[in-house]
């Protein structure tokens, strides 16, 4: 899973080839006038970040990060501020930068850089997308028009079937399709893709979004009603507020079937492999025949059905409820789908309540960002290409890799150290942990988009495309054998990533940038910054999720039942101690939905800090502003996690994003010893742990 939230999606199009690039791009955030998290003269710790009226031990976030708090704004057009998200504005502008550069070259037809000019400068293209109107989505609506019975709508929403969800790699677990489809290697066979079907047809967030009773989620829905009706009266239907109140009731009926997110992550719940006669015998209702023949497999006979109660649940909705209601589900969904490539009353209209209602953000991006996003949505690899060559030399490649080497060797170390392990786990650890491939700052192959049309005069098609185009490139891949070193990650993303399926790690350049690695600063604040983060997704090998996931990337207990009850005890004590961190008044961080990511952080920090100690060799670390080098350490650690967001998006992160906002990540440092010592942390302060209450794991 990626180190960063999602927590910030604010439009639904970059949505139709990948989510996650939204940290990189759109939903990360501007610089601020006086953004003192990246100023590029300071190497190592930022000690102006820092907030010395605060105790360490009672608030370490504060402490680590309250000087730049006290001094910064979010920008209108952002849902929040943050280091990461300065480091994923500065990507996006050498992104714009190269895109501006292959536009001005002319490139020829057909080339991957024609494609890039035209996918950007058919979407700048404001005057003739509005000139457009609703026509480029007439067809498609003409077509739902056209259902007359069940059969009809099976295929239909079969037709809309897309490979839009990521169960294990980038943790995207919405899609506003009656389902989602994930391209994987399988449970049992890691060694070939299959398909997984997942539970979806919601276009807010979560469940919860329908079935909380606060005041604050009343009053979201009530805003959505509106917001369906007025998407629909803009695209000509009539009767509008009826048909809101039908789609609106249809999707809270679709969201009570729905699992919750941490059941969703559970992998165990997840282990269903269904063949095809399967689905009309446990999930009656829709026509399977007639859905999989519209998604193009019809031939297909196995897949992985990751939520069974919601597929059935969802099914059976089909066939009970009415077939205009449907109808008007499918047309609502198309237009709000493509309402970023429509023209602007639709854009504006989504903006209104995806972005200002939901996530509290006040004006737009400018469109140069969303056209940025798009590129790196559509042609993500093709940029990626290029952006690598520019931006991260062999020598810092080099030196990241070294310090991966590190921190691999001093996670073996740990491993052997671990009492609680009984031998035939460890050596499996081990092992896992030797046939782990770590990709840093690029891919060794790039995805091929020759096959992908792009036109210089059609924004609308070319997302169409891209969407489709994706599609089926994953669905070739069904049966045949899995690629191990593919990367799921762009090199112009600020994320980082594991792979279980593929015990594989993404690093890529765009995250290997100052401040989170930058080879002039001292090893204390590189290890502190990007070593927790190389930590925290080593970590992830062996988390609650890939812990299940053996050293060939197949789910298989490979633990003995005393290893299983110690990992699930240290595990609950972690819950517990994130489940009582209080967010607004009354809203909890949810512990076990959050459980993976705390349990990542915790093995980071933990193994980056011996890596750390190792890196040294002996001898003692150099100061820095007065700071020792264990204190470098962690205030770089809790700098990483400097973050303002808006409330609305807030809220939304803690009910539907799997890490925990980043003020209770950077107080994970209460669960070190070295932490207590750094920084003279004495019983009766606010983050105290006595040593037995304190969570070790790895
Ligand atoms: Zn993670």
């Amino acid at each position: 899973m990626p180190s960063f939230p999602i927590g910030c999606r604010t439009t639904s199009h970059f949505a139709l080839v990948s989510l996650p690039l939204l940290l990189a791009a759109t939903c990360v955030y501007a610089q601020g006038p006086d953004d003192g998290a990246v100023a590029p003269e300071v190497h190592g710790i930022r000690v102006n970040n820092l907030d010395f009226s605060v105790k360490p031990g009672d608030d370490f976030y504060r402490y680590a990060n309250g000087g730049w708090l006290a001094r910064t704004e979010i920008p209108a057009d952002r849902a929040g501020v943050g280091v990461f998200s300065v480091l994923g504005d500065e990507s996006n502008k050498n992104v714009a930068a190269i895109i501006e550069e292959v536009a001005k070259s002319n490139p020829a037809p057909g080339s991957e850089a024609r494609k890039i000019a035209d996918v950007y400068n058919a979407y700048m293209d404001e005057a003739h997308i509005d000139s457009l109107g609703i026509r480029p989505l007439e067809p498609h609506l003409a077509a739902v028009a056209a259902i007359h019975n069940q059969r009809e709508l099976a295929f239909a929403l079969g037709k809309t079937l897309r490979a839009d969800v990521d169960l294990l790699n980038n943790a995207i677990f919405s899609t506003d399709n009656l389902f989602g489809l994930w391209i994987a290697g399988g449970f049992a066979d890691s060694d070939h893709y299959i398909p997984y079907l997942m539970q979806g047809g919601l276009v807010l967030p979560s469940r919860d979004y329908y079935l909380d009773d606060s005041e604050h989620m009343k009053e979201v829905r009530a805003k959505y009603a509106t917001h369906v009706a007025a998407m629909l009266k803009l695209a000509g239907f009539d009767d509008v507020d009826a048909r809101a109140a039908r789609v609106v009731a249809l999707e809270h009926a679709i969201a009570e079937t729905h699992i919750s997110l941490a059941d969703v992550e559970d992998i165990q719940k997840a282990n269903n492999l269904w063949h095809r006669g399967d689905f009309t015998s446990k999930a009656p209702g829709l026509d399977w025949d007639a859905y999989f023949e519209g998604a193009g497999l019809g031939a297909q006979q196995q897949f992985m059905v990751w939520t069974p109660t919601a597929v059935t649940g969802e099914s059976a909705l089909v066939a009970s409820t009415p077939i205009d209601t449907w109808k008007d589900w499918l047309a609502f969904h198309m237009i709000e789908h493509y309402a970023p490539v429509l023209a602007h009353p639709f854009a504006d209209e989504q903006f209104a309540f995806m972005g200002t209602a939901m996530t509290g953000i006040e004006k737009q991006p400018p469109r140069w960002k969303n056209g940025v996003a798009m590129v790196n949505a559509y042609l993500g690899d093709a940029v990626g290409k290029i952006y690598a060559q520019k931006y991260f030399s062999p020598e810092a490649k080099a030196q990241a890799q070294a310090m991966v080497a590190n921190l691999v060797a001093a996670y073996h170390k740990r491993l052997d150290a671990l009492t609680w392990l009984a031998p035939s786990t460890r050596a499996e650890a081990q092992a896992k942990l030797n046939s782990l491939y770590v990709g840093i700052g690029y891919p060794e192959t790039w995805k091929d988009y020759s096959s992908y049309e792009v036109r210089p005069d059609d924004a609308f098609g070319n997302a169409w495309r891209a969407g489709l185009w994706k599609y089926r490139m994953q669905i070739a891949r069904i049966g045949k054998p899995v690629d191990r070193h593919e990367w799921s990650m762009e090199p112009q993303t600020v994320n980082a990533v594991n792979l279980p399926l593929q015990n594989a790690l993404n690093f890529p350049a765009a995250i290997l940038q100052p401040p989170f690695f930058d080879p002039q600063a001292p090893a204390a604040a590189n290890y502190g910054a990007i070593g927790t983060i190389i930590g925290h997704e080593i970590t992830h090998t062996f988390d609650a999720e890939g812990s299940a996931f053996d050293s060939k990337g197949r789910v298989r207990n490979w633990w003995t039942p005393e290893d299983h009850a110690h990992f699930e005890e240290q595990a609950e004590k972690l819950e517990k101690q994130y489940d009582a961190y209080e967010v607004f008044p009354g809203v909890h961080v949810n512990g076990k939905q959050t459980i993976d990511e705390n349990i990542a952080d915790l093995g980071g920090v933990a193994a980056a800090y011996d890596g750390y100690r190792a890196s040294l060799n002996g001898k003692e670390a150099p100061m820095q502003d007065g700071f020792s080098g264990d204190q470098q350490f962690f205030i770089a650690f809790g700098q990483n996690w400097g973050a303002k967001i808006r409330e609305a998006a807030l809220r939304r992160q803690v009910l539907a994003d799997s890490h925990s906002p980043g003020q209770f990540r950077a107080d994970t440092v209460r669960n070190s010893d070295a932490w207590y010592k750094a920084f003279d942390v004495q019983p009766g302060q606010a983050l105290y742990l006595a040593p037995e209450e304190r969570v070790r794991i790895w």
